[in-house]
């Protein structure tokens, strides 16, 4: 018999609905706080930014969401994606585990956004939406909403952090290409962008900065919401249609994953694939150890407070109880730019909190260094974020050598680097510095959460 390398779902077992963790969790996770009143917020606080439709997603509590046919239609184009036997990597690193991972770069633009662009250019679309205006880091969610606004016919406007908008230059062609604007953050766009350059004219932005410029333009234009790429429960619930197909995957493999590894910058892929087989666990069946990984120069599930604070940097968005590094924290200028967010997922945090998940955080050189055996075994370059997944993948890996155990180890392979090879480049000639965050500035910005009763 011949040795299984991916395990294909054809599309018409492709799942047909999301999965909403909330349903299964022990406690329900801490509510979102109006910084205001100190009160929780309702749906009516968010309707400036959203459609009602996805606001009711944010608090819904059904275990099960159905997808709409217009966006099984889009995600058909790529999905169900691959789960993929990594059997040359298994080699390379002489283990007995065996070790899975599910690929999101097989999407249009390369990685696991798309799953939410697609859902809320639709839902958008649908309440009648015409500009969209959003944030991104290394450019994978611009390049996923302005895909998405393409095909609804909405216009999006994107404000790319500066020293990812200098990094990866083809990001913003790929997103004008899809007919979306693009803006390196701080930008004199905005209010806030304007002031916050005023302090700190040099600055390399960051995704808070970024979000806040562009949730001043949701704010004060009725005629443009805005969209957010991860952190939100929304989002997160998006990404499940990764891990509900990798769990009829792993029904082809006759197998089940002992430990589920990601990368966690907000927290949307790594959840995407965790959730649906968390969900299996807290309804009685079998234990898995969830890993998220995390880098070393923007720790927030590692090294944050469990607190109440903004989701941006100009304190203009609701009051979420997060892993949190504090929202004026801004983190060093990394090549994993999709990971350089200062809070982490409310959803991902209180399961952190229940220890249900763990965390440890990586510096980018050695994960650049996992990335590239990995590449040598598969031929798949990973993206800098994802190259965080594959680390933590190798260690666990390592460990069950060591420990002489063939646990089957499952990660979220969710996108690939061909836009990121100016990293690989720096990492090759020895350019690329393992910086870490300042304790100084990580102190003060702690200082700075504000006070919730
Ligand atoms: C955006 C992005 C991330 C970080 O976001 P999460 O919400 O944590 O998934 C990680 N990897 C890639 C490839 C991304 O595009």
């Amino acid at each position: 018999m011949v040795d299984t390398i991916k395990y294909f779902l054809p599309e018409t077992e492709m799942p047909r609905n999301w999965y909403n963790i909330v349903a299964d969790l022990p406690e329900p996770p801490p509510q979102v706080i109006h910084p205001g009143t100190g009160e929780p917020i309702g749906p009516d606080d968010l309707a400036p930014l959203f459609p009602m439709e996805l606001i009711l997603q944010e608090v819904s509590s059904e275990r099960y969401i159905d997808i709409p046919e217009p966006v099984i239609d889009i995600y058909r184009q790529w999905r169900p994606s691959p789960l993929f036997r990594a059997r040359r990597l298994e080699k390379i690193l002489d283990t007995p585990a065996k070790i899975y991972y599910k690929y999101e770069g097989v999407s249009p633009t390369g990685s696991h956004k798309p799953n939410t662009a697609v859902a809320q250019a639709f839902y958008n679309k649908q309440s009648g939406v015409k500009r969209i205006a959003t944030e991104t880091g290394a450019g994978q969610w611009g390049c996923s909403l302005a895909f998405a606004g393409a095909i609804f016919g909405i216009s999006v406007e994107v404000y790319m952090v500066k020293v990812s908008f200098k990094q990866k230059p083809y990001r913003k062609a790929m997103m004008e290409s899809f007919g979306a604007s693009c803006i390196a953050s701080p930008s004199d766009e905005t209010e806030f962008g304007k002031s916050y350059l005023k302090n700190n004219p040099n600055s390399t932005g960051s995704l808070g900065i970024a979000i806040s410029e562009a949730v001043e333009v949701a704010a004060t234009n009725d005629d443009v919401k805005y969209a957010l790429g991860s952190v939100l429960n929304h989002v997160l619930m998006h990404q499940t249609i990764v891990g509900l197909e990798a769990l009829k995957q792993f029904e082809m493999a006759s197998d089940y994953p002992d430990v589920i590894v990601g990368c966690t910058g907000g927290g949307s892929n790594y959840a995407g694939l965790l959730f649906p087989f968390l969900g299996e666990q807290l309804r009685g069946g079998k234990k898995i150890r969830a890993l998220a990984v995390e880098p070393a120069a923007c720790p927030s599930l590692t090294r944050g407070r469990y607190a109440y604070d903004f989701g941006d940097t100009g304190n203009m968005t609701p009051l979420t109880k997060m892993h949190t590094l504090g929202s004026k924290f801004v983190p060093p200028g990394f090549h994993a730019g999709g990971l350089r967010y200062h809070g982490m997922a409310p959803l991902i945090s209180h399961l952190k909190e229940l220890n249900l998940i763990e965390a440890s955080a990586f510096h980018q050189n050695e994960c650049f260094e996992a990335g590239v055996t990995f590449g040598r075994a598969e031929g798949i370059l990973p993206a800098p974020e994802a190259n965080h997944a594959v680390k933590g993948t190798i260690e666990e890996a390592l460990r069950c050598k060591r420990e002489g155990k063939s646990e089957t180890i499952l990660f979220n392979l969710c996108g690939h680097g061909h836009f990121d090879m100016q990293a690989y480049s720096e990492y090759f000639s020895g350019n690329l510095e393992d910086r870490d965050y300042d304790e100084q500035e990580l102190a003060m910005a702690l200082s700075g959460l504000p006070s919730v009763k």
